[in-house]
């Protein structure tokens, strides 16, 4: 799988914030939705990854319960929490969590870059060496 546990990554949400859509995050259709970024706390046992999600969203989440914490290994930390779960095709990108840096992982690449900002549309980083080497894989 593309991103860790611990990574921070982006998802599409609705206009109300309160679904997040299990769609392809680069489908044209859905280039309106604003991105929001939530953590990976673990995976599921079918490849989905499952995401932190924060209180305001309310639809097609799932309260962590202790048969959860068993099944997915979830540390105990997490009971009762709310959290979705993706597909790798839902998710745009990640930014790894580094409080010192805030670096950014180029989307290409994965080469991380302290103190970069997101410079495409979808709110990831596509940094200057594959915008100008890679142009071919750059689809917006
Ligand atoms: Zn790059």
């Amino acid at each position: 799988m593309l991103y860790s546990i611990g990574d921070f990554v982006l998802v599409r949400v609705n206009e109300f914030e309160t679904l997040v859509f299990e769609v392809d995050f680069y489908n044209p259709n859905y280039a309106n939705f604003a991105v929001r970024e939530f953590e990976i706390i673990g995976y599921t046992n079918n490849n989905y990854y499952i995401l932190a999600i924060p209180e305001n969203i309310t639809q097609d989440i799932i309260i962590i319960e202790a048969n959860e914490i068993k099944k997915w290994k979830l540390p105990s930390t997490y009971l009762n929490h709310k959290v979705i779960c993706l597909l790798e095709c839902a998710v745009g990108g990640r930014r790894k969590y580094d409080p010192y840096t805030n670096a950014m992982v180029c989307k290409i690449c994965q080469n991380s870059y302290p103190y970069a900002i997101a410079n495409r549309i979808d709110g990831t980083l596509i940094c200057w060496s594959c915008r100008t080497t890679k142009g071919y894989l750059i689809d917006n």
